[in-house]
């Protein structure tokens, strides 16, 4: 049905990590979007039916959109229950980290991980993963941790087992990273995946719905201005970079996930090339980047934020004020001029 994408040894020994575990905590990066909390959820929900102790702990609470998920209110996120965040970690037999590659992606999260004795396992498809695992399954080829999951399940010989509840957690990442199968889905087999997941009775036009479209009033008066009003075009550049203060966020009653997608919609207008969203949180400037073209948006934001992620979708966080961050952008931006695809291609 799928190609076979594992060496056998990685997967023997990950096969006995899960026999020998009783108590197995799932993690993923700070900010979850639909494919950490999809990808994590899924597998957790599959290995309690299979009669584990699993867990999901997040650094950080997920966005409101992803409240439809099944098992969602059994997620532990850190901020909000720091104390059994760490003893879970502690007592755990087996930490599966999925969807980040390095551990500072976990935020206040790393050191309790870092410490934890317990044998770690990194699921993941972002480049350059770190080496804090004893086993490793890293193929930023795949559309997103979601498909991963589900190629490993199929691997382990666990598709039967996997119920509804579980498929519908990991439909939502693939929806999401590909938005809903339009990027990073070239490879016949997503389409596969998708087709074995909807026979488990997923319901996917509900999933569209939920992770992506519905949002508040509030946040959509708040793309429409951000947008309108903090949107400027870097023309020799084929650049768009908009800037969100906490000032203007919370005129807008500004909630976690707000301005999901708002980074993607300059790369509508034709000739951009590339897309940068610096919004002012409580503890840092989160930049949010993407591409398209193979412009490699994760050069830019590893190089000048400290981040990362995929050639057309990345992020990364500064620590200073949002014009410090504007400005530092602005500078850096003409040094990856060319990069840029010829002026008809895109
Ligand atoms: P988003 O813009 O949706 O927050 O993130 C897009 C992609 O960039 C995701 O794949 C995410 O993992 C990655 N990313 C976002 N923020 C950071 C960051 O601060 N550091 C790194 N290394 N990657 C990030
Ligand atoms: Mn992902």
């Amino acid at each position: 049905m799928l190609s076979d994408k594992f060496d056998g040894d990685s997967l023997r020994r990950f096969r006995k990590l899960i026999d020998g575990a009783r108590r197995i905590v799932f993690v993923c990066h700070v900010r979850p979007d639909g494919d950490a909390i999809g990808s994590t959820s899924g597998f957790c929900h599959l290995l309690r039916s299979l009669g584990k102790e699993a867990v999901v702990i997040t650094p950080d609470m997920a966005p409101r959109s992803l409240g439809f998920l099944p098992d969602s209110k059994e997620i532990v996120a850190y901020t909000r229950y720091p104390d059994f965040a760490q003893r879970l970690l502690e007592e755990s037999d087996l930490i599966l980290c999925c969807d980040f590659n390095r551990l500072s992606r976990l935020d206040s999260l790393e050191p309790f991980v870092a410490k934890a004795k317990a044998p770690k396992v990194l699921i993941d498809h972002h480049q350059d993963p770190g080496d804090f695992a004893e086993v490793r399954f890293s193929f930023p080829e795949m559309s997103s941790t979601c498909e991963l999951v589900f190629r490993l399940i199929c691997a382990l010989g666990l598709y039967p087992e996997l119920d509804l509840d579980a498929a519908t957690c990991l439909t939502t990442g693939l929806i999401t990273d590909t938005r809903n199968f339009s990027v990073n889905c070239s490879d016949p087999e997503v389409y596969t995946i998708l087709i074995k997941l909807l026979e488990k009775g997923v319901d996917k036009p509900r999933i569209v719905r939920e992770a992506l479209e519905l949002r508040s009033l509030d946040s959509l008066r708040l793309q429409v201005y951000a947008l309108d009003h903090k949107m400027e075009i870097l023309d020799s550049h084929r650049a768009a970079v908009i800037t969100i203060s906490k000032e203007e966020l919370e005129r807008f009653h500004y909630q976690r996930g707000d301005t999901e997608g708002l980074v993607n919609i300059p790369l509508s207008v034709e000739g951009i090339c590339s897309s940068f969203f610096l919004r002012e949180d409580d503890d840092c400037i989160k930049v949010s980047a993407r591409s398209v073209g193979n412009f490699p948006v994760s050069k830019v934001c590893a190089d000048l934020f400290n981040g990362g992620g995929h050639i057309q979708a990345s992020g990364g966080e500064f620590h200073g004020s949002l014009e410090e961050c504007r400005e530092i952008l602005m500078a850096g931006l003409p040094a990856y001029d060319s990069y840029l695809p010829p002026r008809n291609n895109y």
